[in-house]
């Protein structure tokens, strides 16, 4: 059972901002900001780490064209793209998606939190990446 493929299949009722044979886009219930959109794929697929790059491709064309024009209308200043990525980084619903949420200052609803944490050897994890 899955919240998104529900609504994919249109058993559970949504507003529909964009649709084609691959990718729908949908209002967010909860609305962080004025016209806040989740972007995510008709196939269902877990997350980002489980999907194939047309997937994703897909995805990222709609979210770029969306993300375009929200802003546009909605006279936002800017906007943030995010993408939850499992439970330890916030993902509550398990079908791939991608926020678009419209940013109209600073200090509106929606807040990121980059703690201080301690400095890392750029050299060391650089290498850790790039040499697995
Ligand atoms: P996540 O935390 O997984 O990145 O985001 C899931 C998002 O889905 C949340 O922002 C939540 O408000 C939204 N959401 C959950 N259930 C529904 C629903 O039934 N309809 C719509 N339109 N959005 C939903
Ligand atoms: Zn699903």
């Amino acid at each position: 059972m899955c919240i998104f493929c529900d609504i994919i299949d249109h058993k559970i009722p949504s507003k529909v901002v964009y649709e084609d044979d691959n990718v729908l886009a949908i209002l967010d219930i909860s609305q962080v900001t004025y016209g806040h959109t989740i972007v995510m794929p008709k196939k269902h697929v877990a997350n980002i780490l489980e999907a194939d790059t047309e997937t994703v491709k897909q995805c990222a064309e709609v979210t770029s064209n969306l993300s375009k024009k929200i802003v546009h209308v909605t006279k936002a200043a800017g906007c943030n793209i995010l993408n939850n990525c499992g439970e330890v980084a916030g993902q509550t619903v398990h079908h791939l998606h991608f926020h678009i949420i419209p940013r109209y200052s600073v200090d509106d609803a929606c807040q990121f939190i980059f703690n201080k944490s301690k400095p890392q050897d750029l050299e060391e994890v650089l290498k850790t990446i790039k040499e697995a």
